[in-house]
């Protein structure tokens, strides 16, 4: 597909980002080459636009790039999970474990109902520990949650299977 290898192209990779010996995966340049960032979007719209999906959502910081346009484009709400202490209403949330302690994501209580079906999106996933906590969280609150896509699967790490049955989409691996 000439998008993929687009989309591939726009992705640019620095070494020793945060750390030494990381490669880390730089969407920003994707952004920067509009055809490909349609194309992104594109390819995630054409898998979701039957699926009877009324949430998007993004997963703090890059979810909120991609998720916006994709919940528009189907005709769903988008929410946004956030780092602690951002969110300004009642949230619910849910702790994670990182390679050194935990981390935590909330959403807005409200935001969604019980039986809707949600899409949860982000940029990226490594071991796949933020998506299951993406997924607890709406899972807890009785939200069906039908995929996770990303735009880039680091295999390696394994995250898919972190995620068991719950499918995963991604565009570049
Ligand atoms: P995981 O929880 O280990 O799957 O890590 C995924 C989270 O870390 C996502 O929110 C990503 O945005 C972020 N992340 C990890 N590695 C990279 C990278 O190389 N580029 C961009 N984001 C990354």
């Amino acid at each position: 597909d000439d998008r993929i290898s687009r989309i591939t192209s726009a992705i640019r990779v620095i070494a020793d980002f945060p750390k030494p010996g990381i490669l880390f995966q730089d969407i920003t340049t994707l952004l920067l080459d509009p055809m490909a960032f349609k194309d992104t979007i594109d390819l995630f719209v054409e898998r979701y636009k039957d699926k009877d999906i009324s949430v998007v959502a993004g997963v703090e910081a890059r979810g909120f790039i991609f998720g916006p346009p994709i919940a528009l484009a189907i005709g769903a709400k988008f929410v946004p999970m956030r780092k602690p202490n951002k969110l300004p209403g009642a949230v619910i949330s849910q702790e994670y474990s990182l390679e050194y302690g935990t981390d935590k994501i909330e959403m807005h209580i409200g935001a969604v109902q019980e039986g809707e079906r949600a899409l949860v999106i982000d940029d990226l996933i490594a071991t796949g520990g933020t998506l299951c906590a993406a997924i607890s969280l709406l899972e807890r609150v009785g939200v069906n949650v039908v995929e996770c896509a990303c735009v880039i699967e680091l295999p390696d790490l394994k995250g898919r299977e972190r995620l068991g049955d719950k499918p995963l989409f991604v565009l570049v691996s």
